[in-house]
């Protein structure tokens, strides 16, 4: 990723700021303009409001990889996790601070802003999310849980075009 590229998308990489949908409440990460869930697309243009990611959810799937991308060499292994928001979203991220041998599905998790990795010899460095185990404190209540996934409709011209 270019440099360029990255502090375009800086915002949304430290506050985990997305979009919902004020037609039919659906969130997004990374935010979108329209919304996809809305049977005609057109009824959400304009209707996208900025919705903050409380950074908390729970391991759906993760993977421990052995192999490192380019500037995680110092890191493998390492689990890699989708994790599931309350507000709806899956996020892709690094679970850090946890044994690769203790993750498992279920596991409580937030984000945290660390070092993604570093550039070359001049050191640029960059920074995004990654998850770490999270216990709620004693007697909080657990946030609600997600919405069930509402079916996306197949918008009719698309279904049109395929039969
Ligand atoms: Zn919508």
């Amino acid at each position: 990723m270019s440099i360029a590229r990255f502090w375009r998308e800086t915002p949304r990489r430290y506050n985990l700021g997305g979009s919902r949908c004020l037609v039919c409440s659906t969130v997004y990460f990374p935010p979108r303009s329209v919304c996809p869930s809305c049977a005609q697309h057109r009824q959400s243009i304009g209707r996208m409001e900025p919705f903050q990611l409380s950074g908390e959810g729970e391991v759906v799937t993760y993977t421990i990889v052995h192999d490192p991308a380019d500037g995680f060499e110092m890191q493998v292994p390492y689990i890699l996790a989708i994790v599931k928001t309350p507000e709806g979203p899956q996020l892709t991220g690094q679970v850090v601070d946890l044994d690769p041998s203790e993750a498992r599905i279920g596991l409580r998790v937030r984000a945290t802003f660390r070092k993604l990795r570093e550039e070359g010899k001049a050191g640029v460095i960059h920074y995004g999310y990654k998850f770490s185990p999270f216990t709620p404190p004693e007697g909080a209540p657990r946030p609600p849980g997600p919405a069930e996934p509402s079916p996306v409709p197949v918008a009719p011209e698309r279904s049109a075009a395929r039969a």
